[in-house]
């Protein structure tokens, strides 16, 4: 389960910051996750259960934005919705597309005391 390195490297980061600003504990952690990221919520919940037992984000609130994939046409620059890689320009069926939102993965920001 991919989730649970994933996961663990946000701890990593979280751990690394809290140190930076001297915290010892973390409240909480917002993370922008894409829907386009790889990203299983259901599995994601369980990792995040599992993985941040006995670290400094034990007690943090989680808090996830997910982010809608958004993909721009390489012909006709129309910007739409996507779900898939694959999936074609709505306007002029083109297939050769640019995705520019939805592969996020990142802290977004920590609340430290
Ligand atoms: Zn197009």
């Amino acid at each position: 389960m991919h989730e649970l390195s994933i996961v663990m490297s946000v701890i990593e980061i979280a751990q690394q910051q809290a140190t930076h600003a001297n915290a010892s504990i973390i409240d909480e952690i917002e993370l922008d996750i894409g829907s386009m990221s790889g990203i299983e919520m259901s599995a994601w919940d369980f990792a995040w259960k599992q993985g941040v037992r006995n670290t400094i984000l034990e007690n943090a609130i989680s808090k996830i934005n997910l982010i809608e994939a958004k993909a721009k046409c390489n012909d006709c620059d129309a910007e739409f919705p996507i779900e898939h890689y694959y999936d074609p320009c709505p306007v002029c069926g083109e297939h050769l597309i640019s995705i520019i939102q939805g592969k996020e993965l990142r802290v977004k920001s920590l609340v430290v005391s």
